[in-house]
């Protein structure tokens, strides 16, 4: 698999393996982790994206806890993970409200929980999770700057941010935000044309996919025109409707990264081979005339 450059000093995989369903499998146990991360690797998947939030706070434990039980692993993968959601659950359950907080010293010690948690010396990729309203962008980006030279975290980015949102805290850093991790797929692809990603490729900056496979809506029967279409073009390509639909995203020429979030092992292998389907130009319209629902103007 591809191996896409976050900065000068970084490679991710070209597919991530995201770890927000962790908790909602029936198996949680170190050894099933491992066996899922071990699938990943199988597949060229190096890549574990994380947040402080997921699993209502306790995700990152659960990587934690597999890591610990069989250290070695943690030299083959790269970890990202994210922060600034504050919800009412878990550690911050006596919150009254949810809140993004930027703040330099929620930063700090969300990467300090998130270092213990997952039993880290330092993170990979820390993502600034939502952009807040309320951010201080030359607090925030002399904090992301101070962790990069703490070596607590070795590269920063974003994600949900919107350009202005992007350039602003990018205004206020030394280092270069290495990626914006945003929602996209056959279900979710505005970002192709309203901007989002001609911003991040003018700066050559390389997208993360979130929900590549729109959460698995695509496999269900609230988008009948399109599951066909991705169907039948599975079925040309003699693969399935999970590679198709991870394929027209890698089609792109932003290098963008999906992040895929099944429980299933089978499902890991089997998407890691998404990156080996060459997609046409007029298979990938074919697929975005079906997602749009009418021809192209
Ligand atoms: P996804 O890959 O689009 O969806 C995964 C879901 O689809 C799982 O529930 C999976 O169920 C189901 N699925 C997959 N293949 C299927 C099939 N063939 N038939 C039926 N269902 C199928 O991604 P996601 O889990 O929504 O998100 C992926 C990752 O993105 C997360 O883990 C997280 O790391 C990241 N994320 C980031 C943000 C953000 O704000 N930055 C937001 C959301 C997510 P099974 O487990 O049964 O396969």
């Amino acid at each position: 698999m591809k191996r896409i450059p976050f900065g000068p000093e970084l490679t991710v995989s070209q597919i991530v393996y995201g770890m927000w369903r962790l908790g909602d499998d029936a198996d949680t146990s170190p050894a099933h982790i491992q066996a899922k991360i071990e699938a990943c690797l199988a597949g060229g998947i190096t890549t574990m994206d994380q947040a402080d939030i997921y699993g209502g706070y306790t995700a990152e434990a659960l990587l934690g806890a597999c890591l610990k039980a069989a250290p070695h692993l943690r030299d083959d993968i790269e970890i990202v993970t994210k922060c600034d959601i504050v919800a009412p659950m878990g550690k911050y359950a006596d919150k009254p409200v949810k809140y993004y907080d930027t703040s330099r010293e929620h930063i700090f010690a969300s990467v300090e929980s998130s270092l213990w948690n997952m039993g880290l010396d330092h993170i990979d990729v820390l993502l600034i999770h939502r952009p807040d309203p309320l951010m201080d962008h030359a607090e925030t980006g002399q904090a992301l700057d101070d962790l990069i030279a703490s070596g607590k975290v070795r590269t920063v980015g974003v994600s949900n941010f919107r350009p202005w949102d992007f350039d602003l805290l990018q205004s206020a850093m030394t280092n270069t935000l290495v990626t914006n991790q945003i929602e996209l797929s056959v279900l979710a692809h505005e970002p192709f044309v309203n901007g989002d990603i001609a911003h991040l490729q003018k700066l050559g900056v390389v997208p993360m996919a979130w929900s590549p496979l729109g959460g698995g809506a695509l496999f269900g029967d609230r988008h009948p025109a399109l599951k066909a279409k991705v169907e039948e073009v599975a079925a040309r390509h003699e693969t399935d409707a999970t590679n198709v639909a991870l394929a027209w995203l890698l089609r792109h020429p932003s290098n963008i990264v999906p992040v895929i979030g099944t429980n299933r092992i089978d499902r890991i292998s089997s998407a890691a081979q998404a990156a080996d389907i060459d997609m046409d130009r007029v298979t990938w319209y074919e697929i975005y005339t079906a997602a749009l629902g009418r021809e192209v103007a």
